[in-house]
């Protein structure tokens, strides 16, 4: 018999087998918020699929989708070519721009659809930290479903480091369970050594990695 148990509520869940208990825990996670640890491959081919499947889990029509990431461009065009039809609400969180180069914020990729684009205010991770929290919690409010992709979790651990943003992601995690927000956050396995990775994998209560051949939802 497995068992797990989730680390922000009373639920626990038992099951035959380890297959059977991640789609139990999957189930949870949906239903009631949480993280996902994403291993994009190399080649980032499954990118594509792998996040709108994470962003439309719950087939609901009120749905909330926060994007958190420096090239708002690029994932709208990934979210059309991925996913069927708009979230009501789809809201972009990018960088402060003196960080990110001009031609990301080409307002013309960004016309169709519900697209909101919020520019962060601050360079400091854990006011940064405090504003994902803040939108995540609104649209929560306003929407029945609300789902949260982190771009790119690699960049940022490589410009603050592993420990500030282990922090970080602990805040996002709890924030993500109290509202009922499912969140996955990619990271680039190949850009980091084994002991980073394996600290991040202990903060996320699900990793969709690709230790077979097929990338695959396993228990941390
Ligand atoms: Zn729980
Ligand atoms: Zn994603």
């Amino acid at each position: 018999m497995y068992d797990w148990s989730c680390r922000h509520c009373e639920y626990s869940v038992s099951a035959g087998d380890k297959r059977a208990l991640i789609d139990q825990v999957k189930s949870h996670l949906v239903r009631s918020g949480g993280g996902i640890l994403v291993y994009n491959s190399p080649t980032r081919t499954d990118e594509g699929p792998a996040c709108t499947d994470l962003l439309t889990v719950r087939d609901v029509p009120n749905t909330g989708v926060l994007w958190i990431t420096k090239s708002p461009a690029e994932r709208l065009d990934l979210w059309r070519r991925h996913a069927d039809g708009w979230p009501q609400r789809l809201q972009l969180l990018v960088p402060p721009s003196a960080t990110v180069t001009e031609d990301l914020f080409d307002r013309s990729a960004i016309t169709d659809g519900p697209a909101e684009v919020t520019e962060l205010s601050s360079t400091s991770l854990e006011k940064l930290g405090r504003q994902i929290a803040d939108n995540t919690s609104t649209l929560a409010e306003e929407c029945r479903c609300t789902t949260v992709c982190f771009d790119n979790l690699s960049n940022v651990i490589h410009e603050f480091g592993n420990r500030s943003v282990f922090k970080l992601v602990h805040v996002l995690n709890v924030t993500m369970h109290n509202a009922g927000a499912l969140a996955h956050y990619h990271m680039e396995p190949e850009t980091h050594i084994g002991s980073t990775t394996h600290i991040f994998e202990q903060e996320f209560q699900l990793l969709r990695d690709w230790s077979g051949e097929e990338p695959e939802l396993s228990l941390p």
